[in-house]
């Protein structure tokens, strides 16, 4: 009995998952009959691989939770994109309103001070909401050494020789192409830049990341 024992219990795993041959089943279901202890064996072994089932579907829902989370993430970061996108373009667009309202009007350097204030007046006369501001050919150098800072001494020479034109400047949120098209012929006016039409996103770049 002993060694029948050994011999069914060598059997027993393969029997509880159904792999054993004819014969071999026979054999073990036969002593099962007789042999509690051997009954309890496969009692265990049936318990345990019942055990190992439920192990493995957990792990089924672990992997779906992953899954899900990385999804999560993959939406969290789309988010992020999206509230980036749009902030950048109320940026861009706050920037493109700020800079389009602005126009500069370089003066020739023979200009009169008379022709200096008809250009001013003519200007006023179009839009009262206006910032004006005249900035003389000193001025234009020195906030040019400002830009320089630590080699504003490269600009030393110009003190005697100033290439820079005086300018008047205008901001208003209105009539900025009224404005242009009035004033261009007059007399003293070396060049108007505007910045209406140009592209909002090199505006943007421009002034944030490369002056
Ligand atoms: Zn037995």
């Amino acid at each position: 009995m002993k060694d029948e024992c050994d011999v069914v219990r060598d059997l027993l795993f393969s029997y509880s998952d159904g792999v054993l041959s004819q014969t071999s089943k026979k054999l073990v279901e036969e002593h099962l009959k007789k042999c509690e202890n051997c009954r309890n064996i496969l009692e265990e072994l049936k318990q345990d691989s019942k055990n190992h089932e439920q192990i493995k579907e957990i792990d089924f829902f672990k992997i779906i939770k992953k899954k899900l989370s990385k999804k999560n993430i993959i939406i969290f970061i789309g988010i992020i994109f999206l509230v980036f996108i749009i902030t950048f373009n109320i940026l861009v667009f706050n920037h493109y309103n700020e800079i389009a309202s602005t126009m500069e009007i370089y003066l020739q350097d023979n200009i009169s001070d008379e022709e200096v204030e008809n250009i001013k007046n003519k200007i006023i006369a179009i839009s009262d909401n206006i910032e004006l501001e005249y900035v003389s050919k000193e001025k234009a150098l020195e906030r040019m050494k400002n830009k320089f800072g630590d080699k504003a001494y490269l600009l030393d020479n110009y003190e005697q020789n100033n290439p820079f034109s005086a300018s008047i400047e205008i901001k208003t949120n209105t009539k900025i192409e009224t404005i242009e098209s009035s004033i261009q012929d007059m007399p003293g006016i070396k060049k108007i830049i505007t910045y209406k039409n140009n592209n909002p996103y090199e505006l943007f770049i421009y002034d944030n990341f490369l002056k």
